[in-house]
């Protein structure tokens, strides 16, 4: 006896090669297997579920594949709320965040210029990211598909894109974010929110154009760094939303 799967919308990209062209999947059930288990052989991580739909209703990750089952496996869309609760996602989070990992490091970046809570360091390795996880629910970005597959990350984004920018505009219109009214509110070294700080405080620091062209200034209270609302947020705006 068989059981069949159809994956839908753009889960067809992050199927193993020998599947991606078929329609629908049909193999023999040779062991008991959990419905996550069985979408996650195909190359998809469970991540990446929006709905799972078994012979018509609904039904978890936990759901025990059988023979003579038809699944229908839709992604998650857009504009997605991680903020209020879903069949597969019961606990929601507080407010939307990113954990990033290091194939990601420059869309990281990118994210805390945009002024997205963003939490990342070249250094953690795939156990210290499933630590933070798990104290901390946050989004976790990746573009390594095993890690995203643990069963401790419940909301995860394997990404796509190929460059930092096709990466941040990935991400906001997975998310619907269509504009970036907290950009410049983040340090982009260490993701802790700037504060305004008075231009007279910090003027030894400033280089001679700086100082004579910019009145606003932001500062780090972790590793002091000094922001100004220079060209580059300008730059991302246009490049993201033209
Ligand atoms: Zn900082």
């Amino acid at each position: 006896m068989q059981a069949c799967f159809c994956f839908h919308g753009d889960l067809s990209f992050l199927l193993r090669p020998r599947w991606r062209t078929t329609r629908q999947i049909v193999l023999p059930m040779t062991r008991a297997a959990s419905i996550k288990d069985a979408i996650e052989a195909f190359g998809p991580p469970h991540t990446e579920i929006g709905d799972i739909v078994c012979n018509g209703r609904p039904v978890d990750f936990s759901w025990p594949v059988q023979a003579g089952q038809q699944f229908d496996l839709y992604p998650v869309t857009s504009p997605w709320d991680v903020t209020r609760p879903s069949f597969l996602r019961p606990v929601p989070l507080p407010a939307l965040a990113f954990l990033a990992d290091g194939s990601v490091g420059r869309l990281a970046r990118l994210l805390r210029m945009a002024g997205f809570d963003t939490r990342y360091h070249p250094s953690w390795q795939a156990s210290d990211l499933l630590d933070i996880v798990i104290r901390e629910p946050r989004v976790l970005l990746s573009r390594n598909l095993d890690l995203l597959k643990r069963k401790q990350v419940i909301f995860g984004r394997a990404i796509r894109a190929e460059t930092g920018l096709a990466q941040l505009r990935e991400v906001l219109a997975l998310f619907g974010i269509t504009e970036l009214a907290q950009a410049l509110s983040r340090c982009l070294d260490c993701n802790a929110p700037l504060e305004p700080v008075e231009k007279t405080r910090i003027l030894h620091r400033l280089e001679p154009l700086t100082r004579r062209y910019f009145e606003a200034f932001r500062l780090c209270r972790s590793c002091d760094r000094i922001y100004w609302a220079g060209s580059h947020v300008d730059g991302m705006r246009r490049l993201l939303f033209a």
